[in-house]
């Protein structure tokens, strides 16, 4: 994966630039007011997260064999190859849709039927009743509202865009059954444009464990979206979804995340709580709003929200 920027001194110099700025260190390494902190100021030096780009690099490094379900089933790989653009983006829209509380290899399956016969456009999906279209996408989570979903948003964008996508996140979240992370995603996927970041419940999870959302652990998605946004540069936006999905699939997962082999342990507030609370250290864990009790899924995304 191309590196969005030269590491190095300039590591070193905002490390210490963020350390200064932090004032007296904390447990999570997140001393300011951070993104959504109380001591935030928009006047002051921007907060980042000390030694972020080393914790970048090293997930980059700990994802180069792209070995993740996200590397070849995720939405990206998913579109037929020799159809016109639209339909790509289209499609594009139809596995985000899907996804949202299912496992890559479930969405693709179910692209993969939807796919089988003829080209997957809009007419395909408006010539199914909604229980033929139930039928081939089960067992995808919530499938009967998805069913109902995409044939009301395949329905609006045959009426109003002409049978493409909106190319805006307002247009995109209008359509019934998608959210911010599909338009975010799909606006870099689909068109190519780097709108923001998508965040899914494995960014939100690890943003969180790596202290990257500032002082407080967000409550969703759309709150470590803001935070994010607001300290990573625009120019490792569109990386950093699959990049923390596929490291969120295999490393960090939702449960017992394999902090012992992971390259960021020494950097990482919930690492380094983890791997001491492990050695029977007496200091203990630092809190978390994922106990692992609840983190039973690999893809808990608000859907509740957005449906
Ligand atoms: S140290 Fe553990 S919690 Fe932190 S990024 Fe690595 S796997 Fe995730």
């Amino acid at each position: 994966m191309k590196r969005s920027r030269t590491l190095g001194d300039k590591q070193t110099a905002r490390s210490s630039k963020a350390e200064e700025d932090a004032g007296n260190s904390s447990e999570a390494g997140n001393t300011s007011g951070g993104p959504d902190g109380a001591g935030a100021d928009m006047g002051e030096a921007k907060w980042e997260p000390p030694n972020w780009e080393t914790v970048l690099e090293n997930i980059k490094q700990m994802r180069i064999g792209k070995d993740a379900p996200v590397d070849t089933m995720g939405c990206e790989r998913t579109m037929e190859d020799n159809v016109a653009p639209k339909v790509r983006r289209f499609q594009t829209l139809l596995s985000l849709m899907l996804s949202s509380q299912t496992k890559d290899p479930v969405t693709y399956a179910a692209m993969e039927r939807l796919k089988s016969g003829r080209s997957l456009t809009i007419d395909k999906i408006l010539d199914m009743s909604e229980e033929e279209l139930g039928k081939t996408i089960i067992p995808v989570g919530f499938w009967k509202k998805k069913s109902i979903y995409i044939q009301k948003t395949s329905q609006i964008l045959r009426d109003k865009y002409n049978d493409d996508i909106p190319d805006t996140i307002e247009g995109l979240c209008s359509l019934p059954g998608v959210g911010p992370k599909m338009a975010y995603i799909a606006m870099n996927v689909a068109w190519e444009k780097n709108a923001g970041i998508g965040v899914d419940t494995h960014v939100h999870r690890i943003s969180n464990r790596l202290g990257w959302t500032g002082k407080k652990e967000t409550k969703n998605p759309e709150a470590t979206r803001k935070a994010l946004e607001s300290w990573l540069p625009s120019e490792v936006w569109q990386e950093f979804n699959i990049l923390l999905v596929g490291f969120g699939q295999t490393v960090c997962v939702p449960l017992k995340p394999k902090c012992s082999s992971c390259l960021n342990n020494q950097l990482c507030p919930f690492g380094k709580a983890e791997l001491r609370s492990r050695k029977g250290s007496t200091k203990k864990s630092k809190k978390s709003k994922f106990p692992k009790e609840e983190e039973s899924s690999d893809d808990v995304d608000e859907i509740s929200k957005y449906f």
